[in-house]
């Protein structure tokens, strides 16, 4: 694999992307970081040294392969990004706000552990799902073939909903069900707005 445009590390520094203004956010008590512009997000992306032995991967409970997004963002390739994110996980756009990054990808990054300043994995993931919502990437499970069974799912949290479309991708019929009159589980009644908007979550109703 190529690494130009990537290694940018001795040049730029970590960024987040910008906070939305407090004024607006003492409103609508809504999400507290802005999206990453295109430019923004390739940029920081370019910061990644593509190592041989990736640690924010190694670090990743879905072992995400983190290398590879960075690449594809920083080279403008956005769609392929989506489908190397989703590949290994269910919400990336979800897991981009709320994941303990700090203790995970980006605190083993190797550029957090010599010094340089972590790649922000996170908001660069977020930044790429939302761009494949805008864009009409994000498309309905097709199976290659439909399977005579249906399953029943008990729980609409984040572990139901991702053994949902696991077994959807095999090609189950699959109903979910839950206690509650909105689907999400902890995502909607545990984790407040100013990190993950309830409209994110209702979005993969
Ligand atoms: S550990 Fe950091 S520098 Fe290395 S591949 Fe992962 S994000 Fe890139």
């Amino acid at each position: 694999m190529s690494v130009d445009r990537m290694m940018q590390f001795v040049r730029i520094p970590p960024r987040m992307p910008d906070k939305r203004p407090a004024e607006q956010r003492r409103r609508d008590f809504g999400e507290i970081y802005a999206e990453f512009t295109d430019a923004g997000a390739a940029e920081q992306a370019s910061r990644c040294e593509q190592c041989g032995v990736p640690y924010c991967q190694v670090h990743c409970p879905l072992h995400n392969n983190i290398p590879d997004w960075l690449y594809m963002t920083a080279n403008g390739r956005l769609r392929e990004a989506y489908e190397i994110a989703s590949s290994t996980n269910t919400f990336p756009e979800i897991c981009g706000r709320i994941c303990p990054q700090d203790r995970l990808c980006e605190g083993n990054c190797v550029l957090e552990q010599s010094g340089h300043g972590t790649v922000t994995i996170g908001a660069i993931e977020r930044y790429i799902t939302e761009t494949a919502f805008r864009e009409g990437w994000v498309e309905p499970i097709r199976p290659p073939r439909e399977l005579p069974f249906s399953v029943g799912i008990i729980g609409a949290g984040p572990g139901g909903l991702a053994c949902a479309e696991a077994l959807r991708r095999r090609g189950y019929r699959v109903h979910v069900y839950d206690r509650y009159d909105r689907v999400g589980g902890l995502l909607i009644y545990g984790i407040p707005n100013f990190k993950l908007d309830k409209a994110v979550v209702r979005r993969r109703e």
